[in-house]
């Protein structure tokens, strides 16, 4: 059967809006289990993710937070190197 908007039935459209609630409610708990992994002693020279050294940072499992909670992941890498404080005598200022 071909599917137009004559032949769409309220059921199809029930279980195509269960559908989307259950993927949304997917995300949220993936969201809700996944960790953001704290910025490395990037002053150090440091770049590897301190919870997962194979890996750069920010790792996947950072990121994968990030997007489940809907967040712009260069907004939230750059709010948390920008967080960072700068070592003693590195004022920033010339
Ligand atoms: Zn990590």
């Amino acid at each position: 059967m071909k599917v137009t908007p004559e032949t769409v039935s309220q059921a199809m459209i029930d279980r195509w809006y269960a559908q989307e609630e259950n993927y949304r409610l997917r995300l949220r708990a993936i969201g809700e289990l996944a960790r953001v992994c704290p910025p490395p002693d990037v002053f150090a020279g440091q770049t590897a993710c301190p919870s997962h050294p194979a890996e750069r940072w920010p790792c996947p499992l950072t990121k994968i937070a990030w997007y489940a909670r809907g967040s712009d992941p260069r907004a939230e890498e750059r709010a948390l190197l920008e967080a960072i404080p700068l070592p003693d005598g590195m004022s920033g200022e010339e």
